[in-house]
């Protein structure tokens, strides 16, 4: 099931969507059968989730009988957590071609032994096709990432690999826009990724059940149309398993967290001469099975 969050007439609600359909299914309908209150936000979803609950939803869906449903081209769909419960966690180079791009921006090796991490500050995320600010007393060189996104939806510390897909609740997409004057200026990257609206995510979150794992999905971005980044999740330098699992060596992930997983090779500063983003570009990140998160820079 796929599982969004929006504004309808005012009113912010957690739903099921399905795409194919234009449907969007208010989850406050189907917990009203259940004689229970709906959750508020995704993160109540998530934290009260489990396989019972999936089925219930599920089975509901499925009969439609009378259930509330309202065409989703009629919501505004907002980024599925707009106010994450700690910063964004982000995996840094994890792809080899770009790590090749980027090594004239920072030096990196070819062969990494540990993921690189870093926290992203999102307060909130930005939705689907809203604005991207330029903030152009801060940034001359802003940057494009389409990254998949993992949401995290069971506890865990010290997660072992074989374990990882036990504590996924499901994924979405992202654009980890980047300062790179900010980034290099300042050395560690936390101002360069943080700027405000800096942190699109969504449209919405496909539940793991709908993504075979290993993910292997493609990934594409483009800017105006034109196709800048190409891949596939399955070159990722630190898979899924491997980094979730060092991620959580001494840190205890909670429902909800929100892992940017790294982006391929394409970024605007891996050209030469760099194609940094422009006033109202549109940018696209799509990855096959998810869908298309679509987001325009500021004039
Ligand atoms: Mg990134």
């Amino acid at each position: 099931m796929i599982y969004g969050y929006g504004r309808y007439n005012d009113e912010y609600m957690v739903g099921v969507i399905d795409a194919d359909r234009d449907l969007f299914f208010p989850l406050k309908g189907i917990y009203k059968k259940r004689n229970t209150e709906a959750p508020k936000d995704m993160n109540e979803l998530i934290d009260t989730y489990d396989d019972d609950l999936y089925a219930g939803i599920y089975d509901e869906i499925k009969k439609d009988n009378d259930l509330e449903k309202i065409p989703l081209r009629q919501i505004n769909l907002l980024s599925p957590i707009p106010y994450p419960k700690r910063s964004v966690f982000c995996l840094g180079k994890n792809y080899k071609e770009h790590i090749q791009e980027m090594q004239k921006f920072t030096k990196t090796d070819d062969e990494l032994k540990y993921p690189i991490y870093f926290s992203k500050m999102a307060y909130p995320c930005t939705g689907p096709d809203d604005i991207i600010l330029r903030h152009a007393n801060a940034t001359s060189q802003l940057d494009y990432e389409a990254e998949l996104v993992v949401i995290i939806g069971k506890r865990g510390i010290n997660i072992r690999p074989e374990d990882v897909e036990g504590h996924i609740f499901g994924y979405t997409i992202g654009n980890d826009v980047s300062a790179r004057d900010l980034q290099k200026r300042h050395n560690q990257w936390l101002k360069g990724k943080s700027l405000s609206t800096h942190c699109p995510i969504g449209p919405w979150i496909v539940y793991k059940s709908l993504i075979p794992f290993p993910v292997e999905l493609d990934i594409k971005c483009f800017v105006n149309g034109e196709l800048r980044q190409d891949s596939n999740t399955k070159h990722m330098i630190f898979d899924i398993p491997t980094q979730i699992s060092i991620l959580s060596q001494g840190i205890e992930l909670v429902p909800g967290d929100i892992i940017m997983t790294g982006t391929p090779a394409g970024v605007g500063m891996g050209f030469d001469p760099p194609r940094f983003l422009q006033p109202k570009d549109k940018i696209e990140c799509v990855i096959e099975k998810i869908g298309k998160l679509t987001n325009y820079v500021s004039e």
